[in-house]
């Protein structure tokens, strides 16, 4: 080990590589870290951090139009696009600076490069023409939003990180996909005035989410005024005399916009990284192949995060991290768990979720309960806004374990985080209904619905 420069080098300073290579070097192992773009990557840069201050932004106008019925006069609002992006990118800035200071305060060491694997354990940083050596590797590069070359006009497409840094907010967009990105830069480009229509070639979306949640939002989402067509996809772009945009989609129909925005799938970032010469294994879309451990087809090269497409969310992508930690450096080998993972979707409402859907439910179990319970929150009603929360246990009925709870409406992000916790515990309908509501909130509402609504029997509802 000691004939290698490092004894852990890190490709890729995201969430997972930042945090494997700061809880190493505290350590006191000998750790480097290469970042061909910014520290903190893509959650940091150009995903979670500056998705939700859009995601802030975008609610004010809601918020203005419901106090009046609080009492509050509101007087004419205006919005600054070029303010929002100044400010978010100011707060992106401080955070890329503290993830490069922290892995330099465990003791790592840090490279602004792109980095590049010679063999198993060289590495070569490009931006300093410099070859380095390392005893174990961890390749924690991420992806990137998938390109539609098969779309005439695509070159006219923009994508989630240009997103974040359009010159002028257009009047109308249209978004391509079904997914949460494609879902939540809908309702921000809605939310802060622009005329929005998403096009989903499946039946509904957000696939993989709970039925009711996907139709209750989208129902939502068209009662507010975004347009939505599934069963269609966009079949060229062409750039109009005056400048804008005319998308044609299923049908022949022409949406004239500022922008289209491509959020059709992500790409994992294992192109010229030299993964063949050292003989790394990838799978059909790109991804590395990795066991339990994270430990890719060679022994002492590992992968964690998005690059490995398990499940492509910042908080695996560390779980994976320190995992990888505790198998390759504290003799303590962990597979990561990735099992019951709480979501949210920041979409507006917003959606939380953990376990199973009902479909998937029925599935596994001979018998569900499902209590479900559709009602006004409590802060519309003197808003007058029409809009409904929705919340949903699924509960197996043999054994009355909560194997599922989905939240449509505000703060359901949050409450997804605490129902993470007694779902994952295995915890039954029965320890729900002994819990003591907290009143007048509307998450009480998991805690108070003492009779099934429903019952699925072998995959079939029976009331
Ligand atoms: C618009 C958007 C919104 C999102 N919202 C959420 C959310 O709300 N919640 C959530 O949990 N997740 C969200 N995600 C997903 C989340 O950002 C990712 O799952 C997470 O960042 C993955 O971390 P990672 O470490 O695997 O990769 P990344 O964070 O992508 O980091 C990889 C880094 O490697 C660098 N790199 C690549 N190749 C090289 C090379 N050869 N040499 C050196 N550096 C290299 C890249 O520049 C990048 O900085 C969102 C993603 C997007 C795009």
């Amino acid at each position: 080990m000691a004939g290698y420069d490092y004894d852990l080098f890190v490709i890729g300073g995201g969430s997972g590589g930042v945090r494997a290579a700061r809880v190493t070097a505290a350590l006191g192992k000998r750790v480097g870290i290469a970042e061909e773009y910014r520290f903190g990557g893509t959650c940091v840069i150009r995903g979670c951090v500056p998705k939700k201050l859009f995601v802030y932004a975008s609610q004010f106008p809601e918020h203005f139009e419901d106090a009046a019925g609080y009492g509050w006069t509101v007087p004419q609002a205006s919005f600054d696009w070029k303010a929002l992006i100044t400010n978010k990118d100011r707060e992106i800035a401080r955070l890329e600076a503290i993830y490069e200071k922290n892995v330099k305060g465990a003791g790592g060491e840090t490279f602004h490069s792109r980095a590049v694997l010679v063999d198993n354990h060289t590495i070569r940083l490009e931006a300093e023409d410099r070859i380095v050596t390392a005893d174990q590797i961890l390749i924690a590069t991420g992806g990137r939003p998938a390109l539609h070359p098969a779309l005439p006009g695509h070159e006219h497409c923009i994508m989630s990180n240009e997103a974040f840094h359009l010159p002028e907010l257009p009047k109308a967009i249209v978004i391509e996909g079904g997914g949460y990105i494609a879902v939540e830069f809908a309702n921000i480009f809605h939310g802060l005035g622009v005329k929005t229509t998403l096009v989903y070639r499946g039946a509904e979306i957000l696939s993989r989410f709970d039925m009711d949640l996907r139709l209750g939002l989208h129902e939502t989402m068209e009662k507010k005024g975004i347009r939505i067509l599934c069963h269609a996809i966009s079949e060229k772009v062409d750039r109009q005399s005056d400048g804008r945009l005319g998308v044609t989609v299923s049908g022949g129909e022409v949406l004239v916009a500022d922008q289209m925005m491509l959020a059709i799938g992500r790409q994992p970032n294992t192109e010229n990284l030299g993964l063949e010469a050292a003989r790394i294994e990838t799978g059909k879309t790109g991804e590395i192949i990795v066991d339990d451990y994270s430990r890719t087809s060679v022994e002492n090269i590992w992968a964690i995060g998005d690059v490995t497409n398990r499940v492509q969310l910042t908080p695996v992508a560390i779980h994976e991290a320190m995992c990888f930690v505790e198998t390759a450096f504290k003799g303590n080998p962990t597979t990561p768990d990735h099992d019951t993972i709480a979501t949210a979707v920041f979409s507006q409402p917003e959606i939380g979720t953990v376990g199973l859907s009902e479909d998937e439910a029925g599935k596994r179990f001979r018998e569900l309960e499902i209590y479900r319970a559709s009602f006004r929150p409590m802060r519309h009603t003197l808003s007058g806004r029409q809009e409904k929360m929705l919340m949903k246990l699924v509960v197996d009925g043999t054994t009355r374990r909560v194997v599922g709870a989905h939240i449509l409406g505000p703060d359901a992000g949050e409450m997804a985080q605490l129902l993470g916790i007694p779902i994952k515990a295995g915890l039954t309908k029965d320890d729900f209904d002994r819990t003591m509501a907290v009143h007048p909130t509307a998450a009480e509402e998991l805690v108070t619905m003492y009779k099934p609504t429903y019952r699925v029997r072998d995959g079939e509802r029976v009331d």
